[in-house]
C-alpha cells in the first residue's frame, strides 16, 4: 500500500508511520517530493484492516495496491472460472446459456407449459420465483415451498436445470432440498447475512447486481461468499437506477467486460429488468452478447397480461424463440456456441 503525506506533514509524523510499519512487520520506501513525502509498505495488505494508518496524523491518505476482492480477482486467479450446474451446465465455458422462464410460479400446469416451450427453443435453466421480493407488501408474494415442488417437476420433466431466488437465510437449507442454482435478487445484494450462508452451501449462486450498487460492492459481495467456501458464484448484471425513466432500470452494458476485467467469475445479463418493456428486451440481449457476456435470463410467460409480477417485461414463447434463433449467429460472432 501507498502512504501520502499532506503537504505540511512534518518529518516526526512520517517517522510515525516508519515506525507503525516496521512493528507491523512491514518494509518500507521513502520517496521525498518538492510538495509532499510519499511512503511504500512492502508487504501483506491485510494489516492495513486492523491498523487504520490514514487515522494517522499528517496522512493525507492511504491507497491500497491489492483489490479487496481478493479471492473474486484475476490476481488470485487469471483464467477463467466455469461453474459447473449439475455436471453438465458449463456457465463460464465456451457455450452460451440461458435462463429462461415466469417472473413467478404462479402453478404446475403454467409452469409445465412455459417450461417446454423455454426447453424446445433452447434455454438450459428454467427460472422461476417462489419467494418473490416485492416492493409492496399487498402485491403476490409467490408460492413459497409449494411454488419450489413445482419448479423442481418442471425442471425434471424437461431436463432443464432450476434457478430461484432466495430471500432468506432460514430458507437457504429448504431452497437446496428442490433447487439447483440459489438466485440472490438484486434487493438483497448485501444481504451479508445471507451472503455468509450462502458460502457454506453445495450450490452454485447467481448473484444479480444491487439497484444502485457500484461495481466495487457487486465483487465485495461475491467475496462473502467465497470468503465462506463457495467458489461457484455467477455475477448477473440486471440494470443499475439512474437519472433514466424512459426504461425500468439502465443495463450497464460496460459493467459485463469491467467484471470480466477484474474477475474471474462468470458473467450473465438479466435484459428483462434491465429495461422493464418486454420490446426492448432482443436488442438489450444482442448488444450483452455482443459485450462478452456469458449467458443471459430472459422472463417468458404464456400470458403476460395475466401474469402476477412483471408481465410488462415478459417474451411470449413465440417471441423468446425468435429471439434464441436470431442469437446464434451473434454468439457465433464473437466465437461463442449458444
Ligand atoms: C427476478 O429475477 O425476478 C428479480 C426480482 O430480479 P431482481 O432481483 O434483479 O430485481
Ligand atoms: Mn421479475
Amino acid at each position: 500500500m501507498i502512504v501520502v503525506f499532506k503537504p505540511d506533514a512534518t518529518p516526526e509524523q512520517v517517522e510515525q508511520i516508519l515506525t507503525k510499519a516496521a512493528e507491523l512487520g512491514l518494509k518500507t520506501n521513502v520517496s521525498e517530493g518538492v510538495e509532499r513525502t510519499i511512503v511504500g509498505l512492502i508487504g501483506p495488505e491485510d494489516v492495513l484492516q486492523v491498523t487504520p494508518l490514514a487515522a494517522f496524523e499528517g496522512v493525507e491518505k492511504v491507497i491500497p495496491v491489492l483489490a479487496p476482492y481478493r479471492l473474486v480477482s484475476r490476481e488470485y486467479q487469471p483464467e477463467d472460472s466455469v461453474v459447473d450446474i449439475n455436471d453438465h451446465i458449463r456457465i463460464g465455458g465456451s457455450r452460451l446459456h440461458v435462463i429462461a422462464g415466469p417472473c413467478s410460479v404462479e402453478g404446475e400446469e403454467r409452469l409445465l407449459e412455459v417450461a417446454a416451450k423455454v426447453k424446445a427453443a433452447g434455454a438450459t435453466l428454467l427460472r422461476g420465483g417462489a419467494f418473490k421480493p416485492r416492493t409492496s407488501p399487498y402485491d403476490f408474494q409467490g408460492l413459497g415451498e409449494e411454488g419450489l415442488k413445482i419448479l423442481q417437476k418442471a425442471g425434471k420433466e424437461y431436463q432443464l436445470a432450476t434457478v430461484s431466488e432466495v430471500m432468506d437465510p432460514r430458507d437457504v437449507e429448504l431452497m437446496c432440498g428442490y433447487v439447483d442454482v440459489l438466485q440472490v435478487g438484486a434487493r438483497n445484494m448485501q444481504n451479508f447475512s445471507l451472503l455468509k450462508e450462502l458460502g457454506k452451501v453445495d450450490k452454485p449462486v447467481l448473484l444479480k447486481r444491487g439497484i444502485s450498487a457500484t461495481i466495487k460492492e457487486w465483487l465485495m459481495s461475491a467475496e462473502y461468499i467465497l470468503a465462506n467456501g463457495n467458489f461457484r458464484v455467477i455475477f448477473c448484471e440486471r440494470g443499475i437506477r439512474t437519472f433514466e425513466t424512459a426504461t425500468r432500470n439502465t443495463l450497464d452494458i460496460n459493467a459485463v467486460s469491467v467484471v470480466k476485467q477484474l474477475s474471474h467469475l462468470p458473467v450473465l445479463v438479466d435484459p428483462s429488468h434491465a429495461t422493464g418493456r418486454w420490446g426492448l428486451v432482443a436488442p438489450a440481449a444482442r448488444a450483452s452478447i455482443a459485450a462478452g457476456c456469458d449467458g443471459l435470463m430472459i422472463e417468458v410467460h404464456q400470458n403476460p397480461k395475466a401474469a402476477l409480477s412483471d408481465g410488462v417485461q415478459s417474451l411470449v414463447p413465440e417471441n423468446f424463440e425468435t429471439l434464441m434463433r436470431e442469437l446464434q449467429p451473434l454468439a457465433h460472432a464473437v466465437q461463442r456456441e449458444l
